[in-house]
């Protein structure tokens, strides 16, 4: 990165990497856990469960690449091992053992409700101090938050729906 660049950033540049590094892990379950969800689906509207999970896998790998490029310019190295994305990760991986629709969004639900206290968090670190990252997680916040309520309505709808 750039001389001024990394001047300009007004924490810890090495701390800020390795959570970057750990919201990168979790971005990658997440994308697997919506991938695989959307390929094993069962039961209730599954047509839209999958199609929205498959949706938000997408986005999932859209946030793990934008972190990868800031962890570069930061100077640091995104996670180069699969084994790391276990031990890394805030949020986990809940695997989808159970193929039913209702169970695969209320899983997800909870995958998302993580990750929006994980750039929260992220966000009042940096806020007023790096404002690329700041503007970079801001972003993902609110595709998580956007994530979530597209769930909730889902799983509202399954509950009134007859079928
Ligand atoms: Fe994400
Ligand atoms: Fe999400
Ligand atoms: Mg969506």
């Amino acid at each position: 990165m750039g001389t001024k660049g990394r001047e300009i950033v007004g924490v810890d540049i090495e701390e800020l990497v390795k959570l970057l590094n750990k919201a990168l892990a979790d971005e990658w379950l997440a994308y697997y856990q919506y991938w695989v969800g959307s390929r094993v689906a069962v039961g209730r509207m599954r047509g839209i469960v999958a199609s929205e999970l498959e949706e938000h896998a997408k986005e999932e790998l859209e946030h793990a690449e934008k972190l990868a490029e800031r962890i570069i310019q930061l100077g640091g190295t995104p996670l180069i091992n699969p084994q790391q994305w276990r031990k890394e990760a805030n949020c986990g991986y809940d695997e989808p053992s159970d193929p039913n629709t209702r169970k695969l969004v209320a899983q997800n639900i909870k995958g998302e409700q993580c990750a929006i206290e994980v750039y929260q968090n992220l966000h009042k670190m940096v806020q007023d101090k790096d404002a690329i990252t700041a503007h970079l997680v801001l972003e993902i916040l609110e595709d998580e938050v956007e994530h979530e309520e597209d769930l909730e309505a889902i799983l509202a709808d399954m509950k009134t729906r007859v079928s």
